[in-house]
C-alpha cells in the first residue's frame, strides 16, 4: 500500500517555456491547497480543469504563475490524486517550485516512479510501463509505432490471452490429478497437445519479433566505411538530411563516442564513429581505420562507399552479408573495372539512386521488410527472456504427455510456463523485476 506523496519536476531541465511538474499520492490535493493560489472566484479546485493562478513560498510570497490540473484517483495516470503544475521553464524557478512541494510533505520521486506507481495501482500491465520508456526514446518512425502499439496492450493482450488458455490446459491435466483413476484419454490428450502446439506457435511468432525489437529500440548499428574521398561523409549528411539526424550525446563522453541516429525508411540506425568520419590527417584517418574495422565485427549493417570513377580497388569490409556497396559517384564517368560488380550505384552529387539504397538498407536490417507494414509490435530483452522460458517449459511438458507420464510432472511445466508468461505482463512479479526496470526511467515520469 502506497502511502507517501511523490513530486518531480517532468520536463527536461533546461530554459523552455514551460516545465511540468507533477505530484502524485494522497496528500497531492493537500500539497496543492498549500502551493497553489487560485484566481477569480472558482478557486476549489475542479477536477480535469486548468486553474490559472500562483505557486507561492512557505511565507506566501509569489514564486511563479502556472496552471494546476487535478486529476483525482483513480482517473489519473498513476491512480492515484495526481496534481500536475504548468509553470514557467526557467530553471531556477522550477526548481524553487520542487522545492516548496517538497517543503510541503511531497518526497522527490525515483526514477519511473510515476508509472511504477501506474503498474502497481493497475493503470498499466508491465509491458505498457515498458512502452512508455519505449516511446520517449524512440529514434525513428517505426520506433514510435511499435512502442505505441505496445503501449495500447498488442503484447500484453496477447500474453494474456496465451495465459487463458494455458490456464484451461493446466486445469484439465490437472482435473486428472484429482481423480487419479481415470487416464487421460487419446482423444483428450492429442486435443490438449494441440493447444500445448499453438501456444508454442503464438510464442514462436512473438519470439520472432525480437530481433526486429532490439533494432528499434537500440538503432541498427550502422558502420560507413570506405577509402579516403570516396563519400562517405557525402552519403552520411544525405541519409541525415533526407530525415530528421538526431545526436545525442551520452555524457560525460567525448566527441568519439557522440551517438547519432538517423532513420531510413522508419528504421533506426545508430551510426557508429561518424566521429571518424569527420575528421581529416593522416594519424586520424588512421586511427579511425583501426577503430572502424572493430566497429564492423560488431555491426548489423555496413554501407561500404566506392567511387566508381576511380578502378576498382580492395574493400575495407569482407563481409558480404550484412554490407551493402554503395557505388557513388555515379554522376561521373564509371570506371570499367566496376562492371559485373554487384552494389547500388548512387550519387552524393545529385541523389541519384538514394531511394534504392534506402529501400536496400530497409530490406537488410529487416530481412525483407514486411515487418513495416504487417506486424509493428516487438518484443523486448525481457519478453525474449520469459517467452523462451515458457517455450522450454512447453516443451518439457508436451514431451511430458507423449511419453504418458503422470500428470503432476505435466502440471509442474505448465505452471512454470505460466509463471513466466506472468512476468511478461507483471502478474507475478519479484521487486528485483520491477526495481530493474523502472529504474532505467527517467525522473517525473
Ligand atoms: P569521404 O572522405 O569519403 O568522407 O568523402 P567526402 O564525402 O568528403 O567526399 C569527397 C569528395 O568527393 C568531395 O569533394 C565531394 O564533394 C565529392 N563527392 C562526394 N560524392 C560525390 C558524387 O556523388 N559525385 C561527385 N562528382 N563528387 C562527389
Amino acid at each position: 500500500m502506497i502511502k507517501d506523496t511523490i513530486a518531480a519536476i517532468s520536463t527536461a531541465v533546461g530554459e523552455a517555456a514551460i516545465s511540468v511538474l507533477r505530484v502524485s499520492g494522497p496528500d497531492a490535493l493537500a500539497i496543492a491547497g498549500k502551493v497553489f493560489r487560485g484566481r477569480g472566484a472558482a478557486s476549489a479546485l475542479r477536477p480535469r480543469f486548468a486553474h490559472l493562478g500562483s505557486v507561492v513560498d512557505a511565507d506566501e510570497s509569489i514564486i511563479d504563475h502556472a496552471l494546476l490540473t487535478l486529476f483525482r484517483a483513480p482517473a489519473s495516470y498513476t491512480g492515484e490524486d495526481l496534481i500536475e503544475l504548468h509553470c514557467h521553464g526557467g530553471i531556477l524557478v522550477t526548481q524553487k517550485v520542487l522545492g516548496v512541494l517538497l517543503h510541503h510533505g511531497a518526497r522527490q520521486a525515483d526514477a519511473g516512479e510515476f508509472t511504477q506507481r501506474a503498474f502497481l495501482n493497475g493503470k498499466m500491465d508491465l509491458t505498457q510501463a515498458e512502452a512508455v520508456m519505449d516511446l520517449i526514446h524512440a529514434h525513428s518512425t517505426l520506433a514510435v509505432r511499435a512502442a505505441n502499439e505496445q503501449l495500447e496492450g498488442a503484447i500484453g493482450r496477447e500474453a494474456e490471452a496465451m495465459r487463458g488458455d494455458l490456464i484451461q490446459v493446466l486445469a484439465h491435466i490437472e482435473a486428472y490429478i484429482d481423480f487419479p483413476d481415470e487416464d487421460i484419454s487419446p482423444e483428450t490428450g492429442d486435443a490438449l497437445i494441440a493447444r500445448i502446439d499453438a501456444l508454442l506457435a503464438r510464442g514462436g511468432r512473438l519470439l520472432a519479433t525480437s530481433e526486429h525489437g532490439r533494432i528499434l529500440r537500440s538503432g541498427a548499428r550502422t558502420v560507413i566505411c570506405g577509402q579516403p574521398n570516396v563519400g562517405k561523409s557525402s552519403l552520411l549528411n544525405l541519409l541525415a538530411g533526407f530525415e530528421r539526424a538526431i545526436v545525442s550525446p551520452v555524457a560525460g563522453t567525448t566527441r568519439d563516442t557522440i551517438e547519432e541516429f538517423i532513420q531510413v525508411h522508419g528504421i533506426p540506425l545508430r551510426l557508429v564513429d561518424t566521429a571518424g568520419l569527420r575528421e581529416s590527417g593522416d594519424a586520424i584517418e588512421q586511427s579511425g581505420i583501426e577503430r572502424t574495422s572493430r566497429e564492423m565485427e560488431r555491426a548489423d549493417l555496413i554501407l561500404e562507399v566506392v567511387d566508381v570513377s576511380k578502378p576498382r580497388g580492395a574493400f575495407v569490409s569482407a563481409d558480404s552479408q550484412r554490407r551493402i556497396l554503395v557505388q557513388n559517384k555515379s554522376d561521373l564517368v564509371r570506371d570499367s573495372s566496376w562492371d559485373g560488380t554487384p552494389g547500388f550505384p548512387i550519387s552524393c552529387a545529385n541523389g541519384a539512386g538514394l531511394d534504392e539504397l534506402r529501400s536496400a538498407i530497409r530490406d537488410l536490417v529487416l530481412h525483407g521488410g514486411q515487418f513495416a507494414s504487417a506486424h509493428p509490435v516487438a518484443i523486448n530483452a525481457r519478453h525474449k527472456s520469459c517467452f523462451e522460458r515458457m517455450t522450454a517449459r512447453l516443451q518439457a511438458a508436451r514431451a511430458a504427455m507423449l511419453e504418458k507420464m503422470a500428470p503432476e510432472f505435466v502440471a509442474l511445466d505448465l505452471r512454470e510456463a505460466m509463471q513466466s508468461l506472468g512476468e511478461v505482463i507483471g502478474v507475478v512479479d519479484t521487486e528485483q523485476v520491477l526495481d530493474a526496470i523502472f529504474a532505467q526511467f527517467c525522473i517525473g515520469k
